[in-house]
């Protein structure tokens, strides 16, 4: 089994190039829920829904969150009447977030309620909620702490960052469909290019993910988020300049640190391979832009042959 950390955009797009080289039974994409909120009654998990978005066919590439076959007339009604818009959500995601919060509310877990999901959107690969406990993420910033989507969506991350807490994270438990997973036989965890402070690190700060990966047998590969010295989408680049780490894929590898043991770099970071190579770690280096399915396969295919090359040592 290949085990996939991945939060929105950046690991949507590689969980699909995965998708595409690995049968069912060889990956779990265990996606980060720090970012769910709850917004006018509803529980929303925007990562989830991303990444089941985007392995269904059905994302909107253009926004990166969200269905590419909207309409708005939920939300057009909703401003008429006077409701908080700041945080757009379309007629057919409208009936996700909707589902799924009867479903929770009945007390189901939202491991099983993103399997019954996922399997209507004709997903055959198994995408697993890091818990079925709430985690949520705060954003420490230079106008206090802010609640993730009032940072990200309402706030647009203007304001500078300078710490995260992940609420819940530290008495949170892995779902027991992951737990059977990590008990087998992992080959490999990759590490999606997702943003590492507010999408990887709240997976982190779950113990048993944590704690599993610390007494790990097979490797952890990494694909750096970071492209040509910045994010190819989102805060990622920003959010390191404020916390004073370097906006560069050596600066992404000196975080991770020991937790991963090789990376994939992209071609226009060629010069940072050097550095990462003196981390001690594993390196290749191919172009990482993944602007369409082709290109997402043949860096997933990349990313299992470095793999494979890490476990043979
Ligand atoms: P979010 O939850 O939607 O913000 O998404 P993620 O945290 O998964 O992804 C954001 C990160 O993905 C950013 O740091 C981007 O630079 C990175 N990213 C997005 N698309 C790509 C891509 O095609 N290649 C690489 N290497 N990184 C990407
Ligand atoms: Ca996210």
């Amino acid at each position: 089994m290949i085990v996939a950390l991945a939060g929105g955009v950046g690991g949507a797009r590689l969980a699909v190039g995965l998708a595409a080289v690995l049968p069912p039974q060889r990956l779990t994409v265990v996606v980060n829920t720090g970012d769910d909120f709850e917004h006018l009654g509803l529980s929303i998990c925007p990562d989830l829904d991303t990444v089941m978005y985007t392995l269904a066919g059905l994302n909107n590439p253009a926004l990166g969150w969200g269905r590419a076959d909207e309409t708005w007339s939920f939300m057009e009604t909703l401003q008429a009447l006077g409701g908080e818009t700041w945080f757009r959500l379309g007629d057919r995601d409208l009936a996700v977030h909707v589902l799924r919060t009867a479903a929770l509310a009945r007390g189901e877990r939202l491991s099983d309620i993103t399997r019954t999901l996922t399997q209507r959107f004709g997903i055959a690969h198994a995408v697993v909620p890091m818990s079925d406990d709430r985690v949520r993420t705060v954003v420490l910033t230079n106008e206090g702490e802010l609640a993730f989507q009032d940072y990200f969506v309402r706030r647009r991350c203007a304001p500078a960052v300078s710490g995260f807490r992940f609420e819940g994270a530290e008495d949170a438990e892995m779902p027991q469909a992951l737990r059977a997973i990590v008990d087998g036989d992992v080959e490999a965890v990759v590490v999606c290019p997702s943003n590492p402070f507010v999408s990887i690190a709240p997976m982190l700060a779950v113990p048993a993910i944590r704690e599993w990966l610390e007494r790990r047998t097979f490797p952890v590969v990494a694909v750096s988020p970071i492209v040509g010295g910045d994010a190819v989408k989102g805060p990622a680049a920003k959010m390191m300049r404020e916390l004073g780490v370097d906006a560069s894929a050596s600066g992404v590898a000196r975080h991770y640190g020991s937790l991963v043991d090789a990376w994939v770099i992209d071609e226009r970071d060629a010069s940072e391979a050097r550095a990462i190579a003196a981390l001690g770690k594993r390196v290749r280096v191919t172009d990482t832009l993944m602007t369409d399915t082709a290109k997402s396969a043949a860096l997933a295919e990349a990313v299992l042959e470095v793999a494979g090359e890490a476990s043979r040592g």
